[in-house]
């Protein structure tokens, strides 16, 4: 059976991506990756799922997938961006990185100049060096505080566009089936059905 790496250690991106890889190519089995970690230096979403992407490939002699993402506010530029796991510091602290963004933002007291979206781009690279990457995005606003328990990240503080819930109080499929991940899995499918 053909084989796919995964060049991630997040156990829900893994389920995602088995339940596309599998509706898709039934024929295909994804494995997880444990070898060297890269240093991730690039300076953009597309560099930095390609950097994993790259040394997952290179260290199993598979096509490997990587996914690299994080939330953009358009006031801030984009920010935080590539920067969006260690916004506050070194720590992965979700609730420290949320806080000082909404603190960033605290003087913009209308709806519309809280416009953010989250980004995904997947990176498929083959060992013969082959390589496309695929994008998704989620438009929506930033709150003006955390409302809701689900979800991680900054879910709290994103209200996606239509909706008055932060993407915290939405269900796990409610959230899977729109989110900026769902979209760079679809943009991936025809990816799949090509190797
Ligand atoms: P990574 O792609 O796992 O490196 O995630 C980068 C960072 O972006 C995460 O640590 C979160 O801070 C943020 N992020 C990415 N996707 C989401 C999401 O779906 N919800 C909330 N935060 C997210």
């Amino acid at each position: 059976m053909t084989q796919i790496v995964l060049a991630t250690h997040n156990a829900h991106k893994v389920a995602e991506l088995q339940a596309i890889v599998a509706r898709v190519r039934p024929d295909i089995e994804v494995v997880g990756y444990d070898g060297p970690e890269p240093v991730e230096d690039g300076t953009s979403f597309q560099a930095n799922a390609l950097i994993k992407a790259r040394t997952a490939a290179a260290h199993t002699g598979l096509v490997a997938l990587a996914d690299d993402s994080g939330v953009c506010v358009d006031v801030l530029g984009g920010s935080p961006g590539i920067f969006s796991a260690y916004w506050a510091g070194h720590a992965k602290d979700d609730a420290a990185n949320l806080a000082l963004l909404l603190d960033q933002i605290s003087d913009l007291e209308r709806d519309e100049d809280r416009g953010a979206h989250y980004t995904s781009v997947i990176a498929l690279v083959t060992p013969q060096g082959h390589e496309r990457t695929v994008e998704g995005i989620w438009p929506g606003r930033i709150a003006r505080e955390p409302r809701g328990g689900a979800g991680f990240g900054y879910d709290p503080i994103f209200v996606p566009e239509g909706d008055g819930r932060t993407a915290a109080e939405l269900t796990a499929e409610e959230k899977n089936a729109v989110s900026h991940r769902a979209r760079a899995l679809e943009a991936l499918v025809p990816l799949l059905a090509e190797l």
